[in-house]
């Protein structure tokens, strides 16, 4: 039960190309909701379609290591060659409205939030299988080859940590894993506080 007026930060993670930007946007297209997202920054190059200030705050790497040096990050991470990190600024200001925030990470940013933001909620989205995964990479045709592998390997260290989460969302369908993350967010509403 929310005891204050603070916002709830909620933290979708999971291996990367399992699809939680996807569902990520399936939820935010649900009606009737107020969710506020936290757009990352990123050292990566924008791909087609992507637009900076929507989907990343595209910056260079001295850029981003000026700001990780001047404490600006609430976490942040190298992925596979590149630097991602959620503005600490953005995130306090909305919760401090009383917002629920939503972060899409990778796993090694989630479990520094886990101990920054106690009381935020962790949700770990997997693929039906791994085989589901490599395709979903292989589809989306963006990566090398070489960028698949390391995402895969990735993604198997990542499994390891799901233990860490507070709940486990299977993306075998977006509308699905949407609805689930929906019926989280309001059973997190509803929940007492225990002792
Ligand atoms: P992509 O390059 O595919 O957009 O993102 C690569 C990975 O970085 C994905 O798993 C994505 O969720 C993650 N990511 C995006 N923004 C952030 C961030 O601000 N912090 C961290 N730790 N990971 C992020």
């Amino acid at each position: 039960m929310k005891l204050n007026d603070r916002g709830l930060l909620i933290v979708i993670s999971g291996p990367s190309g399992v699809g939680k930007g996807t569902v990520r946007k399936a939820l935010f297209e649900m009606k009737n909701h107020e969710l506020i997202y936290s757009v990352s920054m990123t050292t990566r190059a924008p791909r087609p379609g992507e637009v900076d200030g929507v989907d990343y705050y595209f910056v260079t790497k001295e850029e981003f290591l000026k700001r990780i040096s001047e404490g600006k990050f609430l976490e942040w991470a190298e992925f596979v060659g590149n630097y991602y990190g959620t503005p600490l600024d953005k995130v306090e200001e909305q919760l401090d409205l009383g917002k629920e925030v939503v972060l899409e990470i990778e796993v090694e940013g989630a479990l520094q939030v886990r101990e920054k933001a106690k009381d935020a909620v962790f949700i770990f989205i997997v693929p039906p299988g791994k085989k589901a995964l490599y395709d979903r990479l292989i589809k989306r045709g963006t990566d090398t080859p070489e960028m698949i592998k390391k995402r895969m390997e990735k993604a198997d260290r990542e499994f390891t940590l799901a233990h860490k989460y507070d709940y486990i969302v299977v993306n075998d369908d977006v509308k699905n894993a949407a609805d689930r993350i929906m019926a989280i967010i309001r059973a997190e509403h509803a929940k007492t506080e225990r002792t």
